[in-house]
This record gives C-alpha cells, structure tokens and sequence, in this order.
C-alpha cells in the first residue's frame, strides 16, 4: 500500500521534497534541516496543495454553516410574522372589548372587564368561546379574512355578553345561560356598537337561535376586521384602515 504523497517545500529556502500528506510529528522529512540548522530553530516545510485544500475545506464549512443560518432564520420568518400580526389582533381585540363593555353597561352596572384569553381558533363548528367566572376565551383563527373576523367580533360580544348577564342560578340542565336578558344584553351591543335595529320578531325561544337571529339582521353592518401575517397577493392593506376608521 502506498502512502499519499504530497510536495513539501521549505519556506525559506524554497527547496521542497515529496513525503506523505501526513508525516509523523517527528518525521525529519517536515522540517528543511540546512535552513533549521543556519537558524538554530526548526523550520517547518509547507505543503502548497495541502494548504490549499485545508483553506478550501474551511470556507466550504463556513459557507455551510452560513446557508444554515440563513435557513434557520427564514424558517423562524413566518412565525416571526404571526407573533407580531397575533399582537396587534391583541390589541384590536382589547380595544374592541372595552367599546363593547360599555354598551353593555345597564347590565353589569360597572363590573371591570373580564380577562380576554386568545386562542388558537380552527373554522370548525362555532363553539370556540368561553365565558367563566371574571374571564372569557375566544378563539381567533390564524387566518383572518372578511366573515372570519366579524365572527371573532361577535364571539366576543357573545362571552362578554355572558359576563355581563350570568346565567340564571341552577345546575347542569337548569343553568340557563342563553336566557332573555342575555340576548337582549347583546342585541344591545350590536345594535350600539353597528348603528344597527336588530328585532326580535322572528324569536321563538331563547337559545343559540337566536345568534342566528341577530347576526342574520346585523352581519352586513360589521366593519371588524383583524390583520392578517402577511397580506396576500392582490390585496392591498386597506382593509387593515377600516378598523381604525370605524371609530
Ligand atoms: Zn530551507
Ligand atoms: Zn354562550
């Protein structure tokens, strides 16, 4: 077997010599002896090629490393997004339930407002809200579009709503917690905050029906919309305006 070889040339001197690519520490054949011996110090020989490919070796890791990074950082980009985007729905949404507390004052006679805690929504069936003791929980969905948004709106109303009217005492199949009061606590709501008249004509008995109901009279007025990470292509961010606008 033969060992690889490479030339060796003293730097001094320029004198080179071909030895392997890895001689032993102390193999005579790494250093130039004449020029060692006229120094008083050792002289180590180089090898060119062997130079050459140690620096090319350390700039094919470093660009490595470099394209990792780079990959890293756009994969962390759309997260990045929807933290800020989900931050200011925050404060949208915050803002928009003080608003919608206060038209529900005769209600709660100046109870504060309850804790919002947001939640990763998914569009599936409507139950996403929770109203409980002195907080509510509402889920928003990581996409927002038109509809998406006035239905956050009014999943908010409904819970504040809920805090503002508790259910009628009882237990299990006595708790009645869509009961008239209540409704009438979040027509008021919409109606206020829309500049809509919603009637109750069409109610037969108080339930989940008669969300239906109110959103049936009032969707069209809803002007709520929550940004979105990044605003899809043709589409410009004026919707982003209406909310501010709405005032
Ligand atoms: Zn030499
Ligand atoms: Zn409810």
């Amino acid at each position: 077997m033969t060992t690889k070889q490479a030339r060796w040339k003293c730097p001094q001197c320029g004198a080179g010599i071909l030895a392997p690519t890895k001689p032993r520490r102390d193999d005579v054949r790494r250093y130039c002896l004449p020029c060692s011996a006229k120094g008083g110090r050792l002289v180590e020989r180089i090898a060119p090629a062997l130079e050459a490919k140690r620096e090319q070796r350390a700039a094919f890791v470093s660009e490595k490393a470099r394209q990792k990074r780079q990959v890293a950082r756009r994969r962390a980009e759309p997260k990045k997004a929807q933290e800020r985007c989900d931050a200011i729905r925050r404060r949208i949404i915050e803002k928009e339930a003080v608003r919608i507390w206060k038209h529900m004052k005769e209600w709660h006679k100046g109870k504060p407002l309850p804790r919002i805690e947001i939640v990763r929504g998914r569009d599936w069936g409507r139950t996403r809200g929770y109203a409980g003791g002195r907080d509510i929980q509402i889920g928003v969905d990581p996409t927002q579009n038109d509809d998406r948004s006035k239905w956050t709106w009014a999943l908010l109303a409904h819970e504040l709503a809920h805090i503002a009217c508790p259910p009628i005492s009882g237990n299990g199949e006595n708790r009645n917690a869509h009961h008239q009061m209540f409704y009438y606590c979040l027509r008021e709501a919409w109606m206020k905050r829309w500049k809509v008249d919603i009637n109750f004509r069409e109610v037969k008995q108080w339930g989940y029906s008669v969300d239906r109901i109110i959103e049936h009279q009032g969707w069209h007025a809803v002007r709520f919309v929550l940004p979105n990470p990044i605003t899809p292509i043709g589409q410009d961010d004026t919707n982003n305006k209406t909310e501010g606008n709405n005032q």
